[in-house]
């Protein structure tokens, strides 16, 4: 099970802290995991079928 593990619980590349899901019920067919501490964010957009990853400074 340690590769589902690493799967679902994703970290910040800047801080290594475990990324936040954000809800956003206008555009719920996205899915948007961001650092708690605004340095990095990962959305899915499932039309795609992949990830978009932002960096944040
Ligand atoms: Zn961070």
């Amino acid at each position: 099970m340690q590769f589902l593990k690493r799967l679902f619980t994703e970290t910040c590349p800047t801080c290594q802290d475990v990324l936040q899901l954000k809800t956003d019920d206008c555009l719920s067919a996205r899915t948007i995991k961001a650092c708690p501490h605004g340095h990095y964010e990962k959305e899915y957009h499932p039309a795609l079928e992949s990830y978009i990853e932002t960096y944040r400074s």
